[in-house]
């Protein structure tokens, strides 16, 4: 099989487009829109109202702030010019070939708890949905828990007991607790997006931020096998 034929058999969806379908099945995140001018994208981050972030969207690109495509806390018009230009050529220098497809404008959160909420597809069990605690606590330390899909609450709620870091989500060093009905929320709504939706083969709320109450994915990835 030629790499062209490997490629087509999943696509990776946009940001944007991950977002509208997780919108859909009831999962809260962050309002995004698609720009592809400067000009356009100062009009839509004050729709949206000030903060904003702007993100590279790009199908060649899936680790938006490793090539300096990502841009927090855009306070006003002049950030969002500058913050267009800059993602241009950080991403033009990193990934020359990339094909860019524009610029995703959206609501800054607040600063809240970092979890994962996600889906893949094992090869013994089929779909299986994750939970981790944001950050290097899933990249460096693999504190996750799994469990095939489709789960139940009690699924949901053994997930959050099960890792490490939980205490991180009682609240620590002055931090609140973390609404945990809402992650339970969110992965029950997860299990049945995937469910319902059996072309999906990997799904990545990376990071979702939790707050004392309720949650929010501020960045959203979809795979779906074509
Ligand atoms: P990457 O493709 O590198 O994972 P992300 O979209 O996750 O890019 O953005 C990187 C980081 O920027 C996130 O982990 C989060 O901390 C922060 N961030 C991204 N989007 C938002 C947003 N809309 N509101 C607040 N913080 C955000
Ligand atoms: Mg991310």
């Amino acid at each position: 099989m030629s790499a062209d034929q490997a490629r087509n058999e999943s696509r990776l969806l946009s940001e944007i487009e991950a977002k509208q379908l997780l919108h859909k099945a009831g999962i809260p995140v962050t309002r995004t829109v698609l720009a592809t001018t400067e000009e356009e994208a100062i009009d839509q981050a004050g729709q949206i109202g000030y903060p904003v972030v702007l993100k590279i969207v790009s199908p060649d690109i899936s680790h938006k702030s490793d090539v300096g495509g990502v841009k927090v806390g855009l306070e006003d018009a002049g950030a969002v010019s500058a913050a267009y230009n800059e993602i241009l050529v950080n991403v033009q220098k990193a990934e020359p070939d990339a094909s860019i497809t524009g610029i995703a404008v959206q609501q800054m959160a607040p600063a809240g708890t970092e979890v994962i909420v996600g889906m893949t597809t094992d090869p013994q069990f089929g779909p299986v949905v994750m939970f981790g605690l944001g950050g290097i606590m899933v990249e460096i330390l693999k504190d996750v828990s799994f469990r095939v899909v489709p789960v139940e609450e009690r699924d949901a709620t053994q997930m959050i007991d099960e890792i490490q870091g939980k205490a991180i989500l009682d609240g620590v060093r002055g931090q609140p607790p973390a609404d945990k009905a809402a992650i339970i929320d969110a992965i029950l709504k997860v299990s049945e997006f995937v469910t319902r939706n059996p072309d999906v083969r990997e799904l990545d709320l990376n990071p979702m931020l939790v707050y004392r109450e309720g949650a929010i994915a501020v960045d959203a990835r979809i795979i779906i096998s074509d």
